[in-house]
């Protein structure tokens, strides 16, 4: 007999913040500068240096907090995490242990059944170490390098309860976190550059079973898709070692994206072994409501409000909204436009069609495209007034996509004017009407829908700049 088993996530998300300088020292947070060039005594760990806490990490850990339903705490404090590696010159970080600055929070996320509620344990602020940098082949031979550049920077640790059910849920609560946090502007949450990191907590128990079952945690996954591939393949792989009649260790395992599956990489260390205590360098972070209304009160409009506005102010269906305030930018673009064309509907056809389509194909983000809701607005504009047909505006689109030139400059200089002077038309509606005496012959006896095929030819003798509708109106007449 097989048993049946539910599947228990919760995630530990890492954020680097989008401070210019580091959380206690003014060193550059820039990503990419020649190594061990934004350093300074303080994340050196000399001795003899002190901390001070650069209040806009506060700002910024408060703003996630509140955007992810956190109560905020009026007293928090920091501590010390001691635990020796190469990258972390002080042999401790300085973290949130027990009183963390956010906790009680939520995310709500769409599932198969509706929505749903993931729950948010606590979110505290720390530093980030710096980063090793290895030469040469696996085993490390040719020795490691270490850049401090990264020693510092800021991060918010956002831990969820252990709510999720599926890796397909940890994927969407990850989507969800990753937009609120762009829309709030506190992180470009660049996975690329580690500035959004996941370990991934998973268990299984049996169906019914009120108990967890013993979790492994997994890390270095690199993108969504990689923390639920290694989701899946860790659910399988406990599943077997429960088949087998074994039990589950409770350790770290390290995603390998070539292999496709799960390492071993070490026992679970517990908090004990960090030999936590209290950061004496800091004073206790004490938050009054002032600070955290102002906060508030200045909050920008989240992913979730705006898609109901969208549906509220410019009438449009739920996915329309749902999929243009996806992204800031491009929810951005598409009010730009309405603004300058007041046909919300037609944007979003635009932008959800054809926008998002050349975003794909180029394979960019939608704040590097050179397409501008004032480009477009032009463009709808100019086939509004029948100077190009509907099949040329793809094209003037694709090439404003391109060059982000106007588009009466590209109608102009490829010569893409819709052709609806009649005397030119009827001359090219003569040479079809004679080219195809069979189909005349059937629209004569009353199949009507030939008379697409009609219009067809005579748009592709013009490189489809004529008017569909003039060509329409005057193979009819002639015919009749
Ligand atoms: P630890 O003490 O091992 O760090 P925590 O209780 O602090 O564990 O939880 C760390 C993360 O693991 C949280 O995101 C939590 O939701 C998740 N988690 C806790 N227990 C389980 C479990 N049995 N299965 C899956 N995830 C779990
Ligand atoms: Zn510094
Ligand atoms: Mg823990």
């Amino acid at each position: 007999m097989t048993t049946e088993y539910e599947v228990i996530i919760g995630l530990e998300v890492h954020v680097q913040l989008a401070t210019e300088s580091k959380i206690f020292c003014d060193c550059s947070t820039e990503f990419g500068a020649e190594p061990n060039t934004h350093t300074c005594p303080v994340c050196l760990g000399l001795p003899g240096t002190l901390p001070v806490l650069n209040k806009k990490v506060v700002d910024y850990a408060i703003m996630a907090g509140l955007a992810l339903n956190c109560e905020i705490s009026e007293y928090s404090k920091f501590d010390r995490k001691n635990y020796f590696y190469p990258d972390l010159p002080k042999a401790y970080q300085i973290s949130q242990y027990d009183l963390p600055l956010c906790q009680n929070g939520y995310i709500e996320i769409e599932t198969g059944n509706g929505s749903k509620k993931i729950g948010i344990t606590r979110i505290h602020m720390e530093e980030d170490a710096g980063k090793l940098v290895h030469e040469g082949s696996i085993d490390r031979s040719t020795g490691s390098l270490v850049d401090y550049n990264r020693t510092g920077v800021p991060l918010i640790e956002i831990v969820s309860e252990p709510d999720m059910r599926s890796p397909a849920e940890a994927r969407e609560y990850l989507t969800q976190l990753k937009k609120i946090l762009e829309y709030l502007g506190v992180s470009d949450c660049n996975m690329e550059e580690g500035s959004l990191r996941c370990d991934a907590n998973v268990s299984i128990r049996p169906v019914g079973q009120e108990e967890f079952g013993t979790k492994t945690e997994l890390k270095n996954m690199n993108s969504f898709k990689a923390v639920e591939k290694a989701l899946e393949y860790e659910v399988e792989r406990q599943k077997q070692v429960l088949a087998r009649g074994e039990e589950v260790i409770q350790e770290t395992r390290t995603w390998d994206d070539s292999l496709n599956k799960t390492i071993s990489m070490r026992g679970k260390e517990e908090a004990h072994d960090y030999r936590y205590f209290p950061e004496p360098d800091l004073v206790p972070l004490e938050i009054d409501a002032e600070w955290v209304n102002e906060i508030r009160e200045n909050l920008p409009e989240l992913p979730l409000e705006r898609k109901e506005r969208f549906i509220s102010d410019y009438g449009l269906p739920a996915y329309d909204a749902g999929v243009l305030t996806d992204s800031r930018d491009l929810a951005d673009l598409f009010e730009e436009c309405v603004q300058a064309y007041d046909d919300p509907k037609t944007v979003s056809n635009w932008i959800m069609g054809e926008f998002l389509r050349l975003v794909k194909e180029a394979g960019i983000e939608v704040a590097e495209s050179k397409i501008t809701g004032k480009l477009l607005a032009k463009m709808l504009r100019l086939m509004d007034d029948g100077t190009i047909s509907s099949k040329i505006a793809k094209t003037v689109f694709e090439e404003m996509f391109k060059t982000g030139k106007d588009p009466e400059t590209i109608v102009e200089e490829k010569g893409l004017k819709q052709i609806s002077d009649e005397g030119k038309l009827e001359e090219i509606v003569d040479q079809i009407i004679l080219a195809n005496p069979n189909v005349v012959e059937d629209i004569k006896n009353g199949k009507d829908k030939a008379i697409g095929f009609l219009v067809g030819q005579v748009m592709k003798e013009t490189r489809g700049k004529a008017n569909p509708q003039l060509v329409n109106k005057l193979l009819r007449e002639k015919i009749k």
